[in-house]
């Protein structure tokens, strides 16, 4: 065959359409996504249809061989940037005869969710014996909270039904997956998924969870040793409740949900943490129609004109319910948390589109520890005692910690038991030879056996929204290495520093890495930001920490942020903020971000629940 030679200037021709493409596909798509997601139904169509035609683009098959043709005839630049886009198309082609596989998957998994959506929820009041109709994540709070234990043991006993609902349907859906991704020449769906999304094999991945779980599983011993003082603590319908206690409500005062925009700003601010010029859309609420979970996703990706760089556009979402004990904290934890999400991508200077979006070959691992290692700021002794305060002015007490961390550090070792059950579930589940509903039931009943201190069997496994559907499933491990990572680069920075909250080295670091955007792969990531490989060191060492050293470690970071104060004091994150509820804009910061705090927390009185 004879290969076709190009121009440098073909080349970047080529480069600047593949982005607007690209660019245009994805913008119409999130902005229907938005819409939908937001609660408008009307969108739906127009939603899909856009999905079609921005996914048969990234699995063009003859963009991916003019890709290939280009290489052979570019400059080092070129090369460089024309690889992230073989990458890119490689990582999401789908060959012809695979397809209608991918077809059978996808039609097996609109089936179940369908089914899923027509059940009718609920239980049968223990008192009553009346059907209350309950949506699932209305009874996993239910069985947490409610203090009547007969009906905690109802609503358990449903959600353990329900798990079983689907066995049949996952043993195809299983066989299906895994002939999908034996012909793409991978042992197996998990193999297949580690790999599009951390470049990852089986062996590194697992190597390191075997060891945190052989380092912790000693925890279990001593959580049976706590029911001699709370007896009845091992059943199912008992332990979160038991062991969460009054908590929630007592630390509630401390996070005025009216007050969290501007903690978030000052905080982000101080730590030199912004958005680089652009724009953010946030709706907090949570309203009727409104999807059920929060998320951060980018209408505007950023992009390069004729080597210009072009700010970008996120919006962020959670379901805060004003006057609901907890809001406070929903809202300040998803500033954070998805904050930091805009804040890595909209910090990108890489030319190409495809290294600045949250698809594939982006790691979900790299994407969480952004997020996550912002939220553990949030959520960190330090930034509670200076910036949680309850509307007398008064921080949150040193006392509350000590008493949380009193009762509950004997569960601090099997943090990551709940992630690692999924991941081993998912992974033997698709390693199983031939396989069968029982045996997938059986797989279930050990994984709770060997990552749950409950007692009794449990098919919860089986309840894990992520195993049903093709993005979420086998993803799991993203949490799990992002918690490595994030415990690794908090090491980092306070072995160097001695501080995170308030500290602008911090930002300036992070910022750093997210200029590199997705160009590199997770493994790679970490060694540049925390100048080590990945390792389960760093979390081993606070998951194991005794009581006593946690609470020294306490007090040397209140300290050091005491002494080191910012004198920063005006609040700039480099963007055109607005607050929406649904269609409706509230406010934003044009004149400042203070007067939009205020105009904020004004209108917040008009939505309070009494
Ligand atoms: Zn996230």
């Amino acid at each position: 065959m004879i290969m076709k030679t190009h121009t440098q200037k073909e080349i970047k021709d080529f480069l600047e359409l593949l982005n607007l493409k690209y660019y245009n596909l994805s913008k119409k798509y999130e902005t229907y996504y938005w819409d939908s997601y937001m609660g408008d139904p009307s969108v739906d169509d127009m939603l899909r249809d856009s999905l079609i035609k921005r996914d048969s683009f990234t699995a063009s098959k003859k963009h991916l061989d003019k890709v290939r043709e280009m290489i052979l005839s570019a400059n080092k630049t070129n090369k460089a940037r024309l690889g992230y886009w073989e990458h890119f198309f490689e990582t999401n082609q789908i060959p012809q005869d695979v397809l209608t596989i991918r077809k059978e998957i996808s039609d097996l998994e609109n089936k179940i969710a369908a089914d899923k959506n027509n059940r009718k929820e609920g239980y049968i009041h223990p008192h009553t014996k009346k059907f209350i109709k309950a949506p699932m994540n209305q009874m996993y709070m239910i069985r947490a909270t409610n203090s009547d234990e007969k009906i905690r043991k109802a609503v358990h006993m449903t959600i353990e039904s329900y798990a079983d609902d689907f066995v049949k349907e996952l043993v195809e859906l299983v066989a299906l997956r895994n002939t999908f991704a034996k012909e793409l020449g991978y042992e197996d769906f998990y193999a297949y998924k580690l790999h599009v999304e951390e470049r990852m094999t089986k062996e590194e991945l697992f190597s390191l969870f075997d060891d945190i779980y052989d380092q912790t599983k000693f925890a279990f011993k001593d959580v049976r040793k706590m029911e001699k003082n709370m007896p009845g603590l091992t059943k199912p319908w008992n332990y979160g409740y038991m062991l969460s206690g009054d908590f929630t409500h007592e630390e509630d005062q401390y996070y005025p949900l009216d007050e969290i925009l501007e903690r978030w700003g000052m905080s982000f601010t101080r730590c030199g943490i912004d958005y680089a010029g652009g724009e953010l859309k946030l709706d907090l609420l949570e309203r009727n129609g409104k999807y059920n979970n929060g998320f951060c996703h980018w209408p505007k990706i950023i992009r390069y004109v004729e080597g210009k760089r072009i700010p970008g556009e996120a919006r962020f979402t959670c379901n805060a319910t004003y006057g609901q004990v907890g809001s406070g904290d929903i809202a300040g934890n998803t500033l954070f948390h998805e904050g930091g999400h805009a804040a890595h991508l909209l910090n990108s200077c890489m030319e190409d589109v495809c290294l600045n979006h949250e698809y594939p070959p982006t790691s979900t691992a790299w994407a969480e520890t952004q997020s996550m290692f912002l939220d553990t700021m949030f959520s960190s002794i330090e930034w509670r005692t200076k910036y949680a305060k309850n509307k007398d002015g008064k921080p949150y007490p040193l006392d509350l910690f000590k008493r949380k961390l009193e009762k509950l550090h004997m569960l601090s070792p099997l943090g990551m038991m709940g992630i690692s059950s999924v991941m081993y579930f998912e992974k033997e589940l698709y390693e199983m030879k031939k396989i069968t509903e029982k045996k997938v039931r059986d797989l279930a009943k050990d994984i709770h056996k060997r990552f749950s201190a409950q007692e009794g069997t449990s098919l919860r496994s089986l309840n894990t929204p992520h195993i049903y559907s093709f993005q979420s499933a086998c993803s799991y491990q993203g949490y799990g290495l992002a918690e490595l990572a994030l415990s690794q680069w908090r090491k980092y920075f306070y072995d160097t520093y001695g501080q995170i909250v308030d500290n602008p080295q911090v930002g300036k670091e992070m910022k750093q890495v997210w200029k590199i955007a997705n160009s590199k792969t997770f493994p790679e990531m970490i060694t540049i930001a925390t100048g080590k490989k990945l390792s389960a060191q760093a979390y081993l060492e606070s998951a194991l920490a005794t009581k006593e050293k946690s609470i020294s470690i306490a007090n040397k970071r209140i300290e050091t942020l005491s002494k080191n104060r910012s004198r920063k004091n005006v609040i700039n994150l480099k963007a055109n903020i607005s607050m929406w509820h649904g269609k409706k804009k509230v406010c934003d910061n044009k004149k400042s971000f203070e007067d939009m705090t205020q105009k904020y927390a004004k209108w917040l009185e008009t939505q309070k629940i009494k």
